[in-house]
């Protein structure tokens, strides 16, 4: 096997789910997976990083963005300036590291149907602000997609469209050994299905797509996946099978829930998760609509909307 020249670089975040793992691939062009958020303790540690490897943030000529989350890309534009680096991203995943107004927008309203009150719609605002803070917008975004081929660190890599965490994640595969997962896979904690809305507003049902997207990691050959989030997973493929039976034994949970009538989203995640947080509403509720999704599809439970509330039921 050639040589790989891969260097993990940690890079601490403010968000709960602690640092986020950075990959710095040697040789020509000398390519970054994933930049960090923007904060000064993030670009300490990327620098500090880049020096263990005999490197300068300058160096870098091209930079691949495994998804658009903040604590992912919020550094790419103050990293594009330094060096001139080329960014690359799933066209998908561009409306989140360019305007995301929309988002928020359609989440409000999201949020309202859902039955969530006031004071944790208008937390949604503060968060939106927080994460402004830590992301530059990125102007000149080049696209990676399904099938393309991406060589880093003496080594071809090829892109998969992994949607579900995010609706324009990717992963990449050399074929045979090594998986570059983001936080399609993830060692410790199973990876929040988010909710995403298509341009009309509509609200994309992500945790199906993340269910197919974990089959399909679990045929791929790979020995290591590299994560987004903690150290790298020796048995990627019963990892993709795990979580795969993780949101199986959550989506038997919340049919439970159903047994005694109609509930609102709202409702079912006071129940399971004791709060409606402002922070973590959106994460929660993500959770919970996505094993909703999977019942519906599944003809278990139906949805109906009163009064502009949304309400889910067990089917006879
Ligand atoms: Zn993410
Ligand atoms: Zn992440």
């Amino acid at each position: 096997m050639e040589p790989m020249h891969v260097h993990p670089i940690e890079i601490p975040t403010p968000f709960p789910v602690g640092p986020v793992n950075v990959y710095l691939f040697g040789g020509d062009p000398l390519t970054l997976v994933d930049a960090g958020p923007k904060t000064g303790d993030a670009l300490a540690a990327l620098e500090t990083g880049f020096a263990r490897a005999g490197h300068r943030v300058e160096d870098v000529r091209r930079i691949v963005l495994t998804h658009g989350h903040v604590d992912h890309a919020g550094l790419a534009r103050t990293l594009v300036e330094r060096s001139g680096a080329e960014v690359y991203i799933h066209p998908a995943d561009l409306p989140k590291v360019g305007d995301t107004a929309a988002y928020y927008r359609a989440m409000r309203r999201f949020l309202e149907s859902a039955g969530v009150p006031e004071a944790p719609v208008q937390g949604l605002q503060e968060r939106a602000r927080i994460m402004q803070r830590m992301r530059d917008p990125l102007r000149d975004v080049r696209t990676l997609q399904e099938g393309d081929e991406i060589e880093m660190g003496g080594r071809r890599f090829r892109v998969l469209h992994c949607p579900g965490h995010s609706i324009g994640h990717i992963c990449l595969h050399d074929g045979k050994r090594m998986l570059v997962a983001g936080d399609v896979l993830l060692g410790d904690i199973s990876p929040n299905p988010l909710i995403e809305f298509d341009v009309s507003g509509a609200r994309i049902p992500t945790l199906p797509q993340y269910l197919a997207t974990l089959r399909r990691l679990q045929d791929l050959p790979m020995e290591v996946a590299l994560p987004g989030h903690g150290g790298p997973i020796a048995a990627p493929a019963a990892r993709a099978a795990e979580t795969v039976a993780h949101h199986q034994a959550r989506k038997a949970e919340i049919a439970a829930l159903l047994r005694n009538g109609p509930r609102t989203l709202a409702d079912l995640t006071l129940t399971l998760f004791g709060n409606l947080d402002e922070l973590n509403v959106v994460l929660a509720i993500s959770e919970v609509v996505g094993h909703l999704d999977l019942l519906v599809m599944e003809g278990a439970a139906a949805v109906e909307t009163r009064n502009g509330i949304l309400h889910y039921a067990r089917t006879a």
